[in-house]
């Protein structure tokens, strides 16, 4: 006979008290029956529980922070998928607004009702798209002359984002670059345009770069390449990759001429969810004008009353993000955007300055031009220390910061450095902490009687390779 329930019995388990809790989570296969939804909820947000906490993770670039009605507008938007134009013509409409919208802060020239650009998944989608084109109209010219269009290349500086290798390895392209030194941090324009040729696509400078966080000199470069074309008859074009740039340059250094101000420069890219202020996945290309674009890209949407390009390696996306840049840029303005880059500067040069006045550091670059910076060992204290600074990035880890140690690009990679990234949501309170942690941890190593394990392969020479954190 059935047993009465009692209230007591009736009661479900507590989640702790279910036999999931006590039995391995799902690694090879689907399980066979079903999982009650506040557990299985509990299951899957226990396993991101160990992790950085996303504010304090200083090694990325992208948003951690957005305001709750941001964050209440992209929940509701979380179901509307980007590409069904047709079903929700308002989405199109607002991406369309916002490629207009950054390609008047990057001072384009055209005067189309709707300029010629695409929404991507990040500055690696829209690196892609960007360099397509430039290959697509370096073919095309190259075809309609009878030349052979069969060896394209790409000149950038060694310091590149991997998004360069996958585009150039993907399509097939020659990866030239130039190398930095410990003398020239940031693109040599010069030994850039020495590797250049009647097969290059385009060079790529980069205002924000990933590993220093310096800029290239966009306009020294266009200058020169105005020269080296016209004397050698090339039209070698520039696409800047501006993934964290794109969006500091216009609010901090709008006297800067590093976009469509500069004649060669027809196309820049840029990344939504770094410091355009989005969660991820958004990012930007735009290009000069429209004949840039070539036809073989892009196709026409023409019910919206007007006709908007599109553009995309990608066909399903979230709407979300493409909403939370519109609402940004209505509620922070250029105002609002100017204030926030300026505090993620302001901060970002406390801790360079803080840093830098540690006797056992030696900051990379005199400057912060953007909120990142790098740093090492002074090479004087490095010749006696008993520590690295991979020993430094575990110690932070303990007081659940982020701070990647790493090595530097090909010619300087013997160098090991340290990065922060300050974006909104990093207080002077928080970056106090900070400084107090690692002052700390620094403070233990200096007691250490003998080397660490790190130290002890430094000294074996083997270099180690850091975790390589190039977001
Ligand atoms: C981050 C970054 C990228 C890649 O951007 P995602 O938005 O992460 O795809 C490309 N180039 C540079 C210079 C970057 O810093």
């Amino acid at each position: 006979m059935k047993q009465q329930n009692t209230p007591a019995s009736d009661a479900p388990a507590d989640i702790f008290g279910t036999k999931e809790m006590r039995s391995p989570a799902p690694v090879e296969f689907i399980p066979k029956d079903k999982t009650a939804p506040e557990i299985a909820y509990q299951m899957v947000r226990d396993e991101t529980y160990p992790q950085t906490q996303p504010r304090l993770n200083l090694a990325t670039f992208v948003t951690t922070y957005m305001d709750d009605y941001a964050t209440r507008l992209m929940n509701e938007a979380i179901n509307v998928n980007y590409i069904d134009e047709t079903e929700y013509p308002r989405v199109a409409v607002m991406c369309g607004r916002c490629i207009n919208i950054l390609a008047n802060l990057w001072n384009t020239p055209e005067k189309a009702e709707w300029k010629a650009g695409a929404v991507g998944i990040g500055s690696s989608e829209a690196c892609m798209l960007g360099g397509v084109a430039a290959w697509l109209r370096w073919r095309n010219r190259r075809k309609a002359a009878g030349k052979p269009y069969d060896k394209p290349n790409l000149v950038m500086s060694a310091a590149y984002q991997v998004v360069w290798e996958k585009f150039c390895q993907l399509w097939q392209i020659e990866l030239r670059t130039v190398p930095l030194t410990p003398e020239r941090k940031t693109l040599d324009i010069d030994a850039a345009l020495k590797i250049c040729d009647e097969n290059t696509i385009c060079i790529v400078p980069i205002a924000g770069v990933t590993w220093s966080g310096l800029n290239d000199d966009v306009e020294a470069l266009d200058k020169a390449l105005d020269a080296f074309n016209q004397k050698t008859g090339y039209e070698i074009p520039i696409h800047v990759d501006a993934a964290s740039g794109g969006f500091i340059l216009p609010f901090l250094n709008p006297g800067v001429k590093w976009d469509f101000r500069l004649k060669w420069v027809l196309s820049i890219s840029t990344s939504g969810h770094k410091f355009g202020l989005v969660y991820p996945g958004l990012g930007w290309v735009v290009w000069k004008d429209k004949k840039y674009l070539p036809d073989e890209m892009s196709f026409s949407v023409n019910y919206l009353g007007a006709s908007i390009t599109q553009v995309g390696l990608n066909f399903s996306r979230p709407a979300a993000q493409i909403l939370g840049q519109y609402y940004n840029f209505i509620r922070l303005g250029f105002e609002g955007y100017r204030e926030i880059q300026h505090n993620s500067m302001e901060i970002a040069r406390y801790c360079h300055r803080e840093i830098g006045k540690m006797k056992c550091f030696r900051n990379f670059a005199e400057e912060v031009v953007n909120p990142l910076f790098i740093w090492s060992l002074d090479p004087a204290y490095e010749k006696t220390a008993k520590w690295t600074l991979f020993d430094l990035q575990a110690a932070l880890q303990q007081s659940g910061w982020m701070v990647p140690a790493y090595t530097m690009p090909k010619n300087i990679e013997q160098t090991v450095v340290m990065r922060i990234v300050v974006r909104q949501g990093m207080s002077r309170d928080m970056a106090d902490m900070l400084l107090g942690d690692i002052r700390n941890a620094v403070a233990e190593f200096e007691k250490l009687r003998y080397p660490t394990t790190s130290r002890l392969k430094f000294e074996a020479n083997e270099h180690q390779k850091g975790k390589v954190y190039t977001h």
